[in-house]
């Protein structure tokens, strides 16, 4: 392998701040709304051109059903409540079904009423550390290399950038043999006659149509690892969103394995558009309209915390004495590593759990590095508990206890490992979060 050295440079500090949030997908800008809220000067980093992570620029679906979080539930108020005829011809889509552009827009004005301060198109390229204690986060941009730094780092990336630039341990997918889920590239169709049309949104939703059984056809006539119908109903008249593409064997920290992931699902998506049109009534004369602007990764790293959340946790309903985020409902949703459909570890229609989970804050907070939280799907858990609690609402639930969390340890002037959890709770309960 050839090396280039890269000549020592300084580069300016642009900004600091109590807490500084790098990445904002749902765990990122709930963090720093709660984190801003809690009364702590916050900055948060985000590489593209809008906030919401998978929510928006991965061009979701939907949020997954099942938590109770009053975070969510403000969201969700306000997207409802936005003028009909701008983002949408009316309003009375399903309440969990996202409208990007309405989403975009009521995060940002979330966030800036809350006093975040937003540094948009700023890709947190290396962590700064000292002693083991993370201090901030180097950036590129169109300003060039800065550093930002913060009293308390929250690492909201997904895939766990800065904590794994400063060192912390981790396991990349599944225990046995790193494997991770698939990715999928999402996009949007139209011309759908939803009069007509059904949408089986899951691997287990078996539909009968004039030619076979829907899943069946998919799996026999989609280019593989493609193969299964997942389509979503949107806000927007004959739209719905497609979760078909498929690739497997991808490592989501890698440029290269992303890329070749962008050429596979390019290619598979004109033959899913073509296959709808063929077998799936209603989709007769549907086209592409648009897709997402980045690769969905649904899993790289979990990060070895205080504690690791097990799939046993969860099936129990645990209620941890540290827990920061609660009220978590949702199946283990493994996609299967080798190809198209449900890993056998997974379980949707056949899940079974006593209740609601917690999520405790040692989940949150990395072994061995200080100065830093994590927040979002790269928590400390396995690769099956990963499965249930990297959706959407309860990413947004620890992000709220994660952003909470740091802005207490913020004000008492000591690691997130010393936070005190009872003032941690005391503050989560004022905002309605209750266990
Ligand atoms: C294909 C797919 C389908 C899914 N379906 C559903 C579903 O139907 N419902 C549901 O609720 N959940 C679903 N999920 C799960 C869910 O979308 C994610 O697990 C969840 O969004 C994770 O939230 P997060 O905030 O941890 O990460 P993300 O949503 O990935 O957000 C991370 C953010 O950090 C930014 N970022 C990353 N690295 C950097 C960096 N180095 N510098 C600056 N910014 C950075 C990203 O741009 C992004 O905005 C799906 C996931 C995928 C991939």
């Amino acid at each position: 392998m050839d090396f280039y050295t890269e000549p020592e440079r300084k580069i300016e500090i642009a900004d600091r701040a109590d807490v500084l949030v790098a990445g904002g997908g749902p765990a990122g800008y709930s963090a720093a709304i709660a984190a801003a809220r809690n009364g702590a000067d916050t900055i948060l980093v985000e590489q593209f051109n809008c906030v919401g992570g998978m929510a928006t620029s991965g061009m979701m679906s939907h949020f997954t059903d099942g938590c109770d979080s009053p975070l969510f539930d403000e969201m969700m108020d306000r997207v409802h409540r936005e003028t009909a005829g701008i983002f949408c011809p009316a309003q009375g889509a399903g309440r969990h079904q996202i409208s990007h552009e309405l989403l975009k827009k009521v995060l940002l004005d979330m966030l800036t009423e809350a006093g975040v301060r937003l540094k948009l198109y700023t890709f947190v390229c290396d962590s700064i550390c000292e002693n083991g204690r993370v201090r901030g986060v180097v950036t590129e941009s169109k300003s060039g290399r800065k550093a930002l730094l913060g009293t308390i780092t929250v690492d909201a990336t997904g895939d766990g950038d800065v904590a794994a630039r400063a060192g912390a341990e981790f396991q990349l997918g599944r225990e046995e043999d790193s494997r991770c889920q698939p990715v999928t590239l999402m996009f949007r169709i139209g011309g759908v006659d939803y009069s007509r049309a059904h949408l089986p949104g899951s691997f287990e939703h078996l539909l009968d149509v004039p030619k076979g059984e829907i899943q069946a056809l998919a799996r026999e006539h989609l280019p593989a690892p493609a193969g299964h119908v997942l389509v979503y109903p949107t806000w927007l008249p004959g739209e719905v969103c497609v979760n078909m593409t498929n690739v497997t064997g991808i490592d989501g920290t890698r440029a290269e394995d992303l890329t070749r992931a962008e050429l596979v699902c390019r290619k598979q998506m004109p033959e899913i558009v073509l296959f709808l049109h063929e077998y799936l009534p209603g989709f007769e004369h549907c086209y592409l309209v648009t897709s997402a602007q980045n690769v969905g990764v649904r899993e790289t790293r979990h990060f070895k915390g205080l504690y690791t959340m097990t799939a046993e946790d969860i099936v129990a309903g645990r209620v941890f004495d540290d827990w920061i985020a609660t009220h978590n409902w949702f199946n283990f949703d493994i996609h299967n590593v080798e190809g198209a459909g449900l890993d056998k570890d997974g379980a949707q229609k056949h899940f079974s759990a006593r209740g609601q989970y917690t999520i405790p804050y040692r989940a949150c907070v990395p072994e061995k590095v200080d100065g830093l939280l994590l927040s979002g799907r790269n928590i400390s858990g396995t690769h099956k508990a990963h499965s249930n609690f990297r959706v959407m609402p309860i990413c947004m639930n620890i992000g709220q206890g994660v952003g909470t969390a740091a802005a207490i340890a913020v004000r008492d002037g000591v690691e997130p490992r010393h936070a005190d959890i009872r003032e941690i709770q005391k503050a989560l309960n004022q905002q309605g979060v209750t266990v």
